[in-house]
């Protein structure tokens, strides 16, 4: 079982840990801006949700993507945002369990394809994302543990994001350099990993 506010808070933390690496990877490829932008949105979502403890999953992951549109700004804001709205409407009011985190995963993952129009190999959040969505659905079919789906869900996270270093970028400001943008990872791929990674470190 996972518990959402805590997925929710593990990543606020994990980005604050990460902000500088962040804003490094995107001072290359971009405006250096992703960590801060990313960090304070998680920061935001935090607060929020210590005013406030919305009664659901769903209600909580909803306040989450509106505080995240809100807050994080360019281009990831409403990718974020998009992402934990299209989960709270997949959660519904059921709890977390293996298939129905799995669900709203991907549900989230397929809001921001709509949003973004990413495709794999265009060096975004989605190509962390995807291979993420793909092994845990995977490893669930296989009949195993949540905590075990999402170790494997992190390692190709992992994997995705260091793929899009030779990868030229075809979305977002990165796409503007063309061929410059070769040989720098992804920062949205990056703290898309980090979001793989709190899942795993919220199961409780
Ligand atoms: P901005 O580019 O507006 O400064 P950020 O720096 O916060 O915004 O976020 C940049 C990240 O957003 C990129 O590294 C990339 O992963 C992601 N991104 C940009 N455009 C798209 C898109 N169309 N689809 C998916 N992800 C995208
Ligand atoms: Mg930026």
């Amino acid at each position: 079982m996972i518990d959402p506010i805590q997925w929710v808070r593990c990543f606020a933390e994990l980005i604050d840990e990460h902000t500088d690496e962040l804003t490094e990877l995107d001072a290359a490829i971009g405006d250096a801006d992703h960590g801060s932008n990313m960090r304070r949105g998680t920061a935001a979502v935090v607060d929020a949700l210590a005013e406030s403890a919305p009664p659901t999953p769903a209600a909580a992951l909803k306040q989450v993507g509106m505080t995240l549109i809100r807050t994080i700004g360019g281009a990831s804001g409403p990718l974020y945002g998009t992402f934990f709205l299209r989960c709270a409407a997949a959660a519904g009011d059921s709890d977390f369990d293996a298939a129905n985190f799995a669900k709203a995963f991907r549900a989230g993952l397929d809001g921001i394809v709509t949003r973004g129009k990413a495709e794999s190999g265009d060096k975004t959040m989605f190509d962390a994302l995807a291979p993420a969505a793909d092994a845990l659905d995977q490893r669930l079919a296989d009949g195993d543990s949540l905590a075990d789906a999402l170790d494997a869900a992190v390692v190709a996270a992992e994997a995705g994001r260091d793929a899009t270093i030779p990868m030229l970028a075809r979305k977002g400001r990165a796409s503007y350099l063309g061929e410059r943008s070769v040989g720098h990872q992804d920062p949205g791929a990056t703290s898309a990993t980090l979001l793989v990674l709190a899942a795993r470190q919220a199961i409780g």
